[in-house]
């Protein structure tokens, strides 16, 4: 939940808000379940927001917002709730394996200290035994002590291995959770929590190297128009398309990620601004070449197109600046007529 919504629903506006989520669920015709209550909120709470702007993109195209919408919403825009989720359960399964491990410990160290005790007894009994009958007993009690101890020894370790394994699940099973809390359910990219720590990243590893990176933002052009053409099923189809072709041009070390709605963004660790150039009027290009179909009638689409902008970082500048700068080249591309590709410091040097 984004501090500023959190803020309000603590606020005097709290109740406000709620009526407000109720009544826009109503005239957009939803069920007021309480995962669409909760992305209402936020979208109310922060129209503006990566959320709040695409629920009004989907909620300004033609198709009805569906169960699977609300889902893809939220595990797209509300993964710290998922994900703490995630964390809580996890701790429980974590607690109920340390307290069996724990009580299995405390009953082998019990039945070493009872083994003890024999052996002490036994050896007492020893020196005070007179007949080799009453030696025969006192080997049959330690032979049973032993047998017994080294079932509780069995008895350990297979609980640790079962822990272990239980263990090495929950791992697992976390750090798919954790992938998933980071990637973009529609294309698969990152999503726009995973660029935001990239690029956090790139900033230290690039300072600490002393080596620059270029950071490139995509958009869809009339990617509007489109969706209200074909319905915002087709342009969910268009996303992961472009997705595609940016994804299979941007392997690592570049990390690519859906940013917003129709913008995407691709880090480029140690590239210059003309090998990115590059790159991008091949997506550019490849993009625009394809003539798409609909696939539920077969209708031509026809080819979209892609504007782009590039910025290079500065040495010590801040991630947002320099994402200022690619979104300033971005909408230079837009400006000059779309489907282009602009490199920041053309545009700065021209200024
Ligand atoms: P998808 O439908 O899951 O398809 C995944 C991949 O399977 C495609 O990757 C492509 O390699 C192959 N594929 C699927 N259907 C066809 C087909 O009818 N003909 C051919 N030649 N290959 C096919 P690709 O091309 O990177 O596309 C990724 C995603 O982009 C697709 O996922 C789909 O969601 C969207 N997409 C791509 N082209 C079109 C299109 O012409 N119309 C629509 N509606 N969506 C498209």
């Amino acid at each position: 939940m984004t501090t500023q919504v959190e803020a309000a629903l603590r606020g005097p506006e709290a109740f406000n808000l709620a009526r407000n989520a109720l009544a826009e669920m109503e005239s957009a015709g939803v069920w007021p379940t309480p995962l669409n209550f909760e992305l209402w909120i936020h979208y109310l709470g922060d129209p503006e927001g990566p959320l709040g702007r695409e629920m009004t993109r989907l909620l300004g195209a033609a198709d009805s917002f569906t169960e699977g919408t609300a889902e893809m919403l939220a595990a797209e825009y509300l993964p710290r709730g998922r994900l703490s989720e995630e964390i809580r359960d996890a701790g429980a399964v974590l607690n109920r394996e340390l307290s069996s491990v724990s009580a299995a410990l405390a009953k082998a160290r019990q039945s070493q200290a009872d083994y003890g005790e024999t052996l002490t007894e036994a050896s007492a009994s020893i020196e005070a035994a007179g007949d080799p009958a009453d030696l025969k007993r006192l080997v049959t009690g330690l032979t049973d002590a032993t047998t017994r101890v080294q079932r509780e020894n069995r008895t350990l370790e297979t609980r640790l291995e079962t822990s272990t394994k239980e263990v090495a699940r929950l791992r697992e099973h976390l750090e798919q959770v954790r992938r998933d809390a980071m990637t973009d359910a529609l294309t698969n990219l990152g999503n726009r929590k995973s660029f935001d720590e990239a690029l956090l990243a790139a900033c230290v590893e690039s300072d600490k190297t002393k080596k620059p990176f270029t950071l490139a933002v995509l958009d869809i052009d009339h990617f509007k128009r489109f969706n209200d053409t074909w319905g915002h099923q087709t342009g969910d189809q268009v996303l992961r398309y472009v997705a595609s072709v940016i994804g299979r041009v941007s392997k690592a070390p570049r990390i690519a990620a859906r940013y917003g709605g129709e913008e995407f963004a691709v880090i480029c660790p140690g590239e210059s601004a003309a090998t990115v150039e590059t790159a991008l009027n091949a997506i550019r290009e490849e993009i625009g070449s394809r003539a798409l179909r609909r696939r539920s009638t077969n209708d031509e689409l026809g080819a979209v197109t892609i504007s782009a902008g590039l910025a290079t970082r500065h040495p010590g500048e801040s991630g947002s600046s320099l994402l200022d700068r690619a979104d300033e080249a971005l909408y230079a591309s837009k400006r000059s007529g779309r489907n282009q590709v602009t490199n920041a410091e053309r545009l700065e040097k021209a200024a």
